[in-house]
């Protein structure tokens, strides 16, 4: 399986990312998650993009590119990989492409979690993460039992720092103009899989299941 999640920021990439790699056993490679990991740690790479994630705008092409390639050549993504929140431009798109071409690979389905822009504000703006185990909670969908900790680890969940209503209309845009042209450029491929993704997260995960199963396995 090697598998793109593909969809509007807020859409449920995470989300299904956990079942997903769960389920087919496939390391989960997400660049937000990567570059946060870098910021926190105040590494070069880390220092380089953290303005961008501040604004909510992409990360160049050129550093996002370099670390997914680097990433894909680890034993753990021989078999099949998940790729949530890259490609996000046509430019990381075909990089990908002539990079798996190099590799001797191929995708096998790109997944794309359809979500109206109101729903997908409000699941930005809602968004809880615990800052011990990382599950993600929703103050307007999926709360948790107790206020602020985790249902699972009990530690302190935290917002975040782009989950506020300018960066999230920049991430919107960002979105809109850069990446929704991969819709078109996967379906030409005949590698689209679109989902409903404004259902529960469990029948979304149901959707993707169902589709991969009949058309790939
Ligand atoms: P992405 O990775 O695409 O940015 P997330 O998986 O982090 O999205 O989900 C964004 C927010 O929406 C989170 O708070 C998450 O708990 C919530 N969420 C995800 N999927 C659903 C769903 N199907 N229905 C309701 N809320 C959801
Ligand atoms: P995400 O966690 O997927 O919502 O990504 C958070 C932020 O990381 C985005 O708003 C961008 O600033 C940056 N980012 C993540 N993936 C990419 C990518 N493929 N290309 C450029 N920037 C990215």
């Amino acid at each position: 399986m090697k598998l793109i999640l593909l969809g509007p920021p807020g859409s449920g990439k995470g989300t299904q990312a956990v079942r997903i790699t769960q389920k087919y056993r496939v390391p989960h490679i997400s660049t937000g998650d990567i570059f946060r990991s870098h910021i926190r740690r105040e590494s070069a790479l880390g220092l380089e993009v953290k303005n961008y994630l501040d604004q909510g705008l992409l990360v160049p092409d050129e550093v996002t590119v370099r670390i997914v390639e680097n990433r894909l050549t680890e034993p753990d993504c021989q078999d099949g990989f998940l790729l949530d929140g890259f490609p996000r431009t046509l430019m990381q798109a075909k990089a990908l492409d002539e990079g798996l071409q190099k590799l001797g690979k191929a995708l096998t389905a790109v997944i794309n979690l359809e979500v109206r822009n109101d729903t997908v504000i409000k699941r930005m703006a809602g968004r809880q993460i615990c800052s011990g185990c990382g599950e993600t909670y929703n103050l307007y969908f999926n709360k948790p039992q107790t206020e602020g900790i985790c249902d699972k680890c009990n530690r302190a969940l935290y917002t975040r720092s782009d989950d506020t209503e300018e960066t999230i209309a920049n991430r919107l845009r960002a979105y809109a103009g850069q990446t929704a042209p991969l819709i078109g450029y996967y379906s030409r491929k005949g590698l689209l899989v679109p989902v409903n993704g404004e259902q529960s997260a469990d029948e979304v995960f149901n959707s993707v299941s169902g589709a991969l199963k009949l058309g790939f396995l």
